[in-house]
């Protein structure tokens, strides 16, 4: 069996392992800490990076850190991961859900606007596949209303819109290392903190509340409680494990381009035989090689398509369930978010992994290309 993923080990994951273990630190904010958030502010930016212990966890941070109280308001899109919109329901916020634009599952800026209010408290944007949203319109209207923007940048590494990394653009944002994504550490994720208003507090969040970092850094004289946090960092066994990782960032970031264009450029006739629809890079954005799908024309078809594909050993699956169809959210919404739903019914995922060879590759396009003869 093809499987959808298989998390892949550079070869030096447990070396710098071993070299944390034997350092005589394996708790958090340590030397492999450091070396992975100097990595991020070096390659992109980044005003601040710290890591956490997944993405929903750095989306919590950014919930505490803008002040969420019940009865504000937080505009996250329907089709994403839960941890987007949960992240703000544990601080009491009414999420108002957007639908996605016709093209891509992301954000549709069009329909932005209207869902505003006055009790609106931030915009969460999720870059799906790591393409980008509309960044200049929706920090526009963000400034005009004066809402914060999250960017879940959960898949997004390595990608830019208009030339800026994906990341940097909203005053934080967050990024995975779960296994599922382009760079992993089994379990991990990173806040980044762009607007300098959130750089100290976002170090106490992380440290449980206490100014540990500053004391450490002879910057206060005593190490206390002084506001909310918890216990976000993640081990130096994660972080020595993400650090072989970017080391290897571009290596791994070729691999899955090379293997993303050669799905794209297969199904190139099917779709111009009305079969499927390939994935659509806006002109301002890039593509980081994060996931690939096709856009099947039915539910059913989509189902059919699963299944063929499953008897032919390949492990090929769907996406999000919209979140206002969810069990947890539904009674909440009455808007139609049509393009959400379709994305929902239609999108197949196809196995994407740096260890997918050409033969298996090739395997999966026949079969796709197969089922629509
Ligand atoms: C993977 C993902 C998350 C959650 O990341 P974790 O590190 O598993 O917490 C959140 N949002 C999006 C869009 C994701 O793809």
């Amino acid at each position: 069996m093809i499987p959808f993923n298989k998390p892949y080990l550079t070869g030096q994951e447990l070396t710098y392992i071993q070299e944390a273990v034997k350092s005589g630190k394996i708790s958090g904010n340590g030397i492999f800490t450091k070396k992975c958030q100097h990595f991020f502010e070096e390659k992109y930016g980044f005003r601040r990076c710290l890591l956490t212990t997944s993405c929903t966890d750095a989306l919590e941070m950014a919930a505490i850190l803008l002040n969420i109280q019940p009865g504000d308001e937080v505009i996250v899109p329907s089709y994403t991961f839960v941890s987007t919109a949960n992240a703000f329901v544990l601080r009491g916020a009414k999420i108002v859900f957007a639908d996605s634009t016709p093209d891509n599952p992301n954000l549709d800026v069009h329909s932005l606007e209207a869902l505003i209010t006055p009790r609106t408290k931030a915009i969460a944007v999720v870059h799906y596949a790591g393409t980008a949203c509309d960044m200049d319109a929706v920090m526009a209207l963000a400034e005009k209303h004066k809402i914060y923007v999250v960017e879940d940048a959960a898949q997004a590494v390595n990608s830019y819109y208009k030339g800026r990394p994906l990341g940097s653009i909203g005053h934080l944002a967050a990024f995975s290392f779960h296994e599922t994504k382009n760079i992993i550490a089994g379990e991990g994720g990173m806040l980044v903190v762009n607007d300098p208003q959130f750089e100290q507090r976002a170090e106490i969040i992380w440290e449980k509340g206490t100014n540990r970092s500053a004391f450490w850094r002879g910057e206060v004289d005593k190490y206390n409680w002084v506001d909310v946090g918890s216990s976000f960092l993640p081990t130096e066994l994660v972080s020595a494990y993400l650090y072989a990782q970017l080391e290897n960032l571009d290596d791994i970031q070729a691999k899955r381009m090379q293997i993303w264009q050669k799905y794209f450029r297969a199904f190139d006739v099917l779709e111009k035989n009305g079969k499927v629809i390939r994935p659509k890079t806006p002109v301002y954005a890039t593509n980081n090689g994060h996931l690939f799908y096709l856009l099947c024309n039915s539910i059913e078809e989509r189902d059919k398509l699963i299944k063929h594909l499953k008897i032919n050993e390949i492990y090929a699956v769907f996406h999000y369930i919209s979140l206002h169809k969810s069990p947890f959210h539904q009674s909440a919404t009455t808007a139609e978010l049509p393009n959400s739903d379709n994305f929902t019914n239609c999108l197949l995922r196809l196995p994407l992994f740096y260890e997918l060879t050409e033969t298996e590759q090739q395997h999966i396009i026949d079969k796709v290309v197969e089922f629509y003869l």
